[in-house]
């Protein structure tokens, strides 16, 4: 499973086909990270840099973050993409197409003044969670999400 979790200044991203439940995260930030809870993420709970630190602990690789910077990603199901917007100005897409209920991500692309802040990371993860919501396989002729899923 991928999900995103925000606050004004971070993204974390969550695979939890990686996490081996060491609960290093847990111990790091008590507050922010709280299993039987859903959601289990909640970043309004600790600094950000309590947060980080405690990402940064987790051995796995399950849980990862990047900075936001003002950037927000939405998903907009009719055009089958995700999009990151600055300001409203569209600078990111990732594109999938829907054949027997599987979602292809055929195309990611980011602006080039905006490259190097984890952007394609977020938009990939985004048709990933949607993805999941809907009960939809999940497979990549885009090369950089084929790097993200791991195939
Ligand atoms: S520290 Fe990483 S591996 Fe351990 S429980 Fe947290 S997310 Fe899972």
């Amino acid at each position: 499973m991928h999900r995103t979790y925000e606050n004004d200044d971070i993204v974390v991203f969550w695979n939890s086909d990686k996490c081996f439940h060491a609960r290093r995260c847990v111990n790091g930030s008590p507050k922010t990270f709280c299993p039987g809870q859903k959601p289990w993420i909640n970043l309004n709970n600790a600094e950000t840099k309590e947060i980080w630190q405690a990402i940064s602990q987790c051995p796995s690789g399950a849980l990862t973050c990047l900075y936001r910077h003002d950037i927000d990603v939405t998903f907009d199901q009719e055009s089958n993409q995700s999009i990151a917007l600055d300001n409203g100005k569209e600078i990111g897409e990732c594109d999938y197409q829907i054949t027997d209920d599987v979602w292809n991500i055929y195309h990611t692309g980011v602006s080039s003044a905006y490259q190097g802040k984890g952007i394609a990371k977020r938009l990939v993860y985004k048709v990933l969670e949607e993805a999941e919501r809907n009960n939809a396989k999940v497979t990549a002729t885009c090369s950089y999400a084929r790097k993200i899923l791991n195939i």
